[in-house]
């Protein structure tokens, strides 16, 4: 090789418009045969290929493309079927891998989890002492694909095992290294028939490298690299990492590979000190990831060809890759639908297709030199220079109020054992009282009403009354179910980060940047370019009206400052924590106007708290502290009969834990069914002495549970929970789910806090 080359890590799924999305739910409504779903696909995968090869991309990743979630693709690759699916060996069928990822009407769906710190969801492998084999050569297959169909010489891109069993779960901790043991001749395998193709580059992800990890695990990973080197000798492997710098640096860059990926963008700048000080091998390559696959804002390309000239110190050009920092899965395709946003915004922007270009242009500068590319590189200098002296990026009141943040008083007037018995008096709740998480089905309907609204068919008026008639429907599906705390529903919200974004000042929202969350499910992060403040109530409307239809208790229903930041593309020339305190200020007032309009239940969901957890321990404690600083700083004003709840969606919360207690929440409700109970262990061991929620069922899926199912689920709670702080409630938001199989879930929900009550009355009764 003698030229630098430019990479890509992996490329969105979902398409310009979202045409992967559409394809696989009208596959999943029977709206579309098999055959013609696979042939959609098919083309929307050579599209995205042949689009990064036209970008000049040299290294084109393949086999990335899923048809639910890269994760899942592997598993099935080693034939691993969760038992409760029917599988009777070799190549797993589609309407199997559909079920795993989406559940049965009779088995549970695998469970889902957060892709590192990022807003992806991964469908978690389910080992269970199955024995992998290799069911299908997924690399080899896309390889072929796109040399046959495209003449292109693909990268493929496999994620590695030391990082797949580490995301799996059904295994003791001390197999750990006898289980990847198990799956190394399997990589060995494809790795054989990859070389046997002629196959020149194949990346592996190991991203498990950029956490906190033992130096035993990186010995492992030593003898593991070494096995598929032996199997698999004219392959070139460059082992991938992402999402922050490396541990164990100089014992990671000897691995036995060709190649090693970092990431200089999420790094906190320790990988190039790293590169400085230890070297990079002769014989190596280094793949650089200098272009943010994160965020959406356009690279100064003249301080990003400075970093590569550094890098270039160290290694040479003709063992250089430049590539973006990660898989570009985790932002929009491209910014050149975006009609309507403000043009100095919208040339500071660069999604998918944008850094791809970007990348091409760095490595062009860093081959030929600086005057290659002086053209490109002014002009980004210049757009953002344009954007930094922008009116909309400074508000002094906004600054001068972070400026006295101390002022601000961050705790409950008395604390929660206090609270506990005035809000008992306040609201007389039944035992295990049951609610929801706020949001009700989003229906065809509902969304055709707000696009006519926003098109301007629909007046003010006639949306407003829309939603009212909403609200008035589902109070009375409430009252009927039996519910004992209410919610309005969030028939007005498209998504909850999203509609608080168009109500605050400071951001902007694109129209096609959308993103893979989980499945087909694909969100739109709102842009945070300025500073934000509150202008006007933005909830106070819906709550107030749904409040007045009943003698329920209503929740107000906010989202939380580190899920806006979290969930949102954020500015990066200010600091991330004063972007939430700006967010919390706001949400406080709102928060004030609620309860100044009698509404005394608020929910202040926060359930991206965890998947914003840096990769490496040693920065937990700073970011879990801002957090709970934020969600304080906007909860905290009340008085004490109001009752402040909280939603977060993830089982495995015991490590964050005592940050969640610091938050004081009066009432937490928390995802677990999908989990099957791991949760209730963490229960043993700490003791839980507020209002909680253990979700008792799957939202994520259409399946109606079975009431002995939640009995179980919520008897087992009460195990460790003690039933005077026990709430009822499905595991998050209802708002993708039908309206019947909603009202029949959510019925047996209530059942089974009827006889768990029951239950516990005859108990005591006997106990006397
Ligand atoms: N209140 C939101 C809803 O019910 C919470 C969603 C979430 O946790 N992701 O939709
Ligand atoms: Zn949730």
């Amino acid at each position: 090789m003698n030229k630098v080359k430019s990479s890509n890590l992996g490329y969105p799924r979902i398409g310009e418009n979202r045409e992967w999305k559409k394809a696989l739910e009208q596959f999943w409504g029977g709206k579309l045969e098999k055959e013609a779903f696979l042939k959609q696909v098919e083309e929307i995968r050579l599209q995205h290929l042949q689009k990064q090869k036209d970008k000049g991309i040299d290294l084109i990743p393949v086999g990335d493309f899923s048809l639910y979630d890269h994760i899942l693709d592997t598993a099935v690759m080693f034939g691993l079927v969760p038992k409760r699916f029917k599988y009777d060996g070799g190549k797993v069928s589609l309407e199997t891998y559909f079920d795993i990822a989406r559940g049965t009407n009779g088995s549970v769906a695998s469970e889902m989890t957060k892709w590192f710190n990022t807003n992806y969801h991964y469908i978690v492998p389910e080992l269970d002492r199955a024995i992998p084999s290799l069911v299908e050569n997924r690399p080899l297959q896309f390889y072929k694909e796109a040399k046959q169909k495209l003449g292109i010489d693909g990268k493929p891109v496999i994620l590695g095992p030391v990082t797949f069993v580490k995301l799996s779960k059904g295994y003791k901790e001390s197999e750990f290294h006898a289980v990847v043991d198990q799956f190394v001749p399997l990589y060995a395998e494809i790795l054989r028939e990859l070389q046997k193709e002629g196959v020149e580059w194949v990346q592996i992800d190991e991203p498990i490298l950029s956490t906190t990890i033992s130096k035993e695990e990186v010995a492992l990973c030593k003898g593991v690299y070494r096995t598929l080197h032996e199997a698999a000798p004219n392959v070139k492997v460059i082992l991938q990492t992402y999402f922050d710098s490396i541990e164990h640096f100089e014992d990671v860059i000897s691995l036995p590979v060709q190649g090693i990926g970092l990431d200089f963008v999420h790094d906190h700048g320790e990988n190039l000190i790293a590169l400085k000080k230890h070297g990079f091998p002769k014989d190596k390559v280094l793949a650089a990831g200098i272009i943010d696959g994160r965020n959406i804002w356009r690279a100064n390309l003249d301080d990003k060809l400075s970093t590569l000239a550094e890098i270039t110190k160290v290694v040479s050009k003709d063992h250089l890759i430049v590539q973006p920092s990660s898989s570009l899965l985790h932002i929009p395709v491209t910014v050149k639908s975006e009609e309507s946003l403000d043009e100095v915004l919208k040339e500071a922007l660069s999604f998918a297709d944008e850094k791809l270009y970007e990348v091409a242009v760095l490595t062009k500068g860093i081959q030929i030199g600086r005057d290659a590319i002086q053209e490109e590189m002014a002009a980004s200098t210049k757009v953002i220079q344009t954007l930094n002296e922008s009116s909309f990026r400074y508000n002094k009141q906004v600054r001068e109020a972070i400026q006295k943040l101390p002022n601000y008083k961050v705790e409950r007037e008395v604390p929660f054992h206090v609270r506990q018995k005035i809000q008992e008096e306040a609201f007389q709740l039944p035992l295990l009282p049951t609610t929801t998480i706020g949001s009700f089905p989003q229906t065809q309907e509902v969304r055709k009403q707000r696009l006519n609204w926003r098109k301007g068919e629909l007046t003010d008026a006639e949306y407003e009354e829309y939603i009212n008639a909403e609200i008035r429907k589902w109070i009375d599906i409430q009252e009927e179910l039996g519910l004992d705390v209410f919610v309005h529903g969030e028939f007005e919200r498209t998504d909850m980060v999203e509609y608080f974004g168009e109500k605050l000042a400071g951001f902007q929202f694109t129209k096609f940047g959308w993103v893979q969350s989980y499945g087909s499910r694909c969100v739109k992060p709102p842009l945070i370019y300025g500073d934000v403040s509150y202008q006007a109530p933005m909830t106070v409307k819906e709550t107030v009206y749904a409040q007045s239809l009943t003698t329920k208790p209503v929740k107000g229903m906010l989202t939380g400052p580190i899920t806006i930041l979290n969930w949102s593309f954020v500015r990066d020339d200010i600091s991330r924590y004063d972007v939430a305190n700006q967010i919390a200020l706001a949400l406080r007032k709102e928060v004030e106007t609620l309860e100044a309009h009698g509404i005394h239940m608020i929910q202040v969901d926060e359930p991206a708290i965890r998947e914003g957890l840096p990769l490496k321990r040693e920065n937990w404690e700073s970011y879990l502290n801002a957090a709970v600083y934020a969600f304080k700083l906007a909860t905290t004003s009340v008085r004490n009969d109001t009752q402040i709840h909280t939603h977060m969606c993830y089982s495995d919360f015991e490590e964050i834990i005592d940050a969640i207690k610091a938050l004081d929440a009066d009432v937490i409700s928390i995802e677990t069914s999908r989990s099957h109970g791991e949760l209730i262990h963490a229960f043993e061991e700490n003791t839980y002495d507020k209002g909680i929620g253990l979700g008792v069922y799957d939202i994520h899926s259409p399946r109606v549970p079975k009431l002995e199912e939640l009995v179980r689920n919520v008897d087992r709670a009460l195990q460790v929970l003690d039933p005077k702080l026990f709430w009822i409630n499905p595991d998050c938001g209802l708002k993708t789910r039908g309206i019947n199989e909603t009202v029949d879930a959510l019925k047996v929900m209530v059942e089974a806090a009827k006889q768990t009550r029951e239950k516990l009355r005859t108990k005591h009764t006997i106990n006397l």
